[in-house]
């Protein structure tokens, strides 16, 4: 159970990007040191006891959460990054946005084959955005044992897409 303190520290923000959005604005939890601290031990938690060998951050937000979860589990981060950014060569993913698409890489060794990957975002909404990076992770041979959001919007499909590729999800609020 997260607190409500937590909870109450993420910003809703009615009609952005476009009218009838409300985002959910995470720069006011990470910028709120007992907000941070609470929500990075609550993503670990479930992870303490099991073999977690990488961290996966998706670009961009999931880098602030993905990192301070590896630091936590005493593991690396990999980073699946938005294209033109990974300067040596990269696996790639394209996903579908809205309007038109979009695509994650990775470095081709960032990961270790059959290594045990968990994969980090703020938010999942349709699942567009992590299913990619599962794809990258598949791609590079490792295997990805868990996927781990601060917010879920389980009414968009995302949570019920990874668990049908048979990935366990973890989520602190909706
Ligand atoms: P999906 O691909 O539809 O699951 O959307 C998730 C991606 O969009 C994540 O990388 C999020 O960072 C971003 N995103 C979508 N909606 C929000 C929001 O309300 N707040 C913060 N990020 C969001």
């Amino acid at each position: 159970m997260i607190s409500d303190y937590l909870k109450n520290s993420v910003t809703r923000v009615p009609d952005y990007p476009k009218a009838g959005i409300q985002f959910r604005d995470i720069t006011s939890l990470v910028a709120d040191g007992r907000a941070f601290a609470e929500a990075v031990t609550a993503l670990a938690e479930p992870y303490l006891s099991q073999a977690v060998d990488k961290v996966v951050g998706i670009e961009a937000r999931g880098f602030v959460f993905g990192a301070a979860l590896a630091r936590e589990l005493g593991v690396g981060l990999a980073l699946a990054r938005k294209p033109g950014k990974l300067p040596r060569a990269t696996c790639r993913e394209t996903y579908t946005l809205e309007y038109g698409e979009d695509a994650l890489h990775m470095h081709l060794d960032a990961l270790e084959p059959e290594s045990r990957v968990l994969l980090v975002d703020d938010l999942i909404a349709t699942g567009g955005t992590a299913l990619a990076a599962l794809r990258l992770v598949r791609q590079l041979g490792a295997s990805p044992i868990g996927a781990a959001f601060v917010i879920a919007l389980p009414e968009l499909g995302g949570l019920a897409a990874l668990q049908r590729q048979r990935v366990a999800t973890h989520h602190l609020m909706e």
